[in-house]
């Protein structure tokens, strides 16, 4: 399996065909279909494969892992990963990962269980995203606990399969995060840490590569073949975000970064 390594885990969110309104703090992680085809047709022609997270944990539990894995994952369970994503990876011929907030199920614009359902029915992994979308960073460790114990039974309950994996809501981390999914039976937690996944033995703190939609297709290229130099740009810009989060608190931040989209939003209108 370390010959897979080092491995790209991308990070999506959600997809727009232009005919939903989107927030403008949500408004950077939102991808149009075209783009999102096209970064398929990229993966594709670099020999790259689309993957679910437990292929790579546990070689062979659903089918052959294929030559050139590169891990995709859907964050939060927004509608458009079925109704957009869905139909786009399967003509594609590759999986996913879907980490899913549970407590936003059937509400809209997320996805219902149906809609779940039928990623599961098409081969896609469910993970979990966490019951509420609390930043971990404001919770306790009984808390966290909750967050990720629930979400994890509700899935399995409804989908009647194992949940193995999940995500770290939010970009405000809790280290206590790590520990608490691994007691709690999970074989993999990943986080928002900007970088290639370069150790198998690390399955807690599975750094990933956000694709949001100002990235320049060249870039998206070179950091799926493993360009450390991009990736390196991207942990840079991370690290300042960092500094911010760290100085400001979770509130302040969330209340800065929301002015200045909206800002950028009420400007582009
Ligand atoms: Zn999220």
């Amino acid at each position: 399996m370390s010959r897979l390594f080092p491995l790209p885990v991308l990070m999506y969110h959600d997809l727009s065909d232009g005919r939903d309104r989107v927030a403008d703090e949500h408004r950077p992680y939102v991808l149009s279909v075209a783009a999102f085809r096209e970064q398929m047709r990229v993966l594709a022609e670099a020999g790259l494969h689309g993957t679910r997270l437990d292929e790579i944990l546990e070689p062979g539990s659903s089918g052959p892992v294929r030559d050139h894995p590169c891990v995709l994952t859907f964050d939060d369970g927004h509608a458009s990963n079925c109704t957009l994503a869905l139909p786009l990876l399967v003509e594609a011929g590759f999986r996913a990962t879907f980490f899913v907030t549970t407590g936003w199920i059937g509400r809209a614009p997320y996805m219902s269980w149906g809609q779940i359902r039928a990623l599961a029915a098409a081969c896609m992994e469910i993970g979990s995203h966490s019951m509420t979308h609390r930043p971990p960073a404001t919770l306790t460790s009984s808390e966290l606990h909750d967050e990720m114990a629930d979400s994890r039974k509700l899935l399995e309950d409804h989908l009647g399969r194992a949940v193995v994996t999940a995500s770290s809501p939010t970009g405000f981390f809790n280290p206590r995060l790590a520990p608490v999914v691994r007691d709690i039976g999970y074989r993999a937690l990943c986080v928002g840490r900007v970088a290639l996944w370069t150790d198998p033995a690390d399955r807690f703190g599975i750094p990933r590569l956000p694709v949001k939609r100002r990235t320049p297709p060249a870039d998206f290229r070179r950091m799926v073949l493993g360009d450390r130099w991009v990736v390196t740009r991207l942990r840079g810009a991370q690290m300042v975000r960092n500094g911010l989060k760290m100085a400001l608190g979770v509130d302040r931040y969330t209340r800065l970064r929301q002015g200045l989209l909206s800002f950028a939003g009420r400007r582009r209108r």
